[in-house]
């Protein structure tokens, strides 16, 4: 199963763990869902939970967009 990660404005004030890499995927974990970019569609988490890159912002390689996992897809959209 694959899930579309959330294009923020990176905030200035907060401050938060932005994975930045040149190469994808940025973070390959044991198992779970793959995330893909928002913007491009390119797949920047591999084999990861959603509560394990929660609160991480994502910078795709490929187009520079900051990425989120925002809120859980149970909540309803
Ligand atoms: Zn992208």
């Amino acid at each position: 199963m694959a899930e579309v990660l959330q294009v923020i404005e990176l905030p200035e004030t907060h401050v938060r763990i932005v994975v930045d890499g040149k190469k994808t995927p940025l973070l390959r974990r044991g198992g779970g869902n793959s995330f893909r970019c928002g913007a491009c569609d390119t797949v920047l988490v591999e084999d990861a939970w959603s509560w394990e890159i929660y609160n991480l912002v994502l910078r795709c390689p490929d187009c520079g967009a900051y990425n989120e996992v925002g809120k859980p897809a149970t909540e309803g959209r």
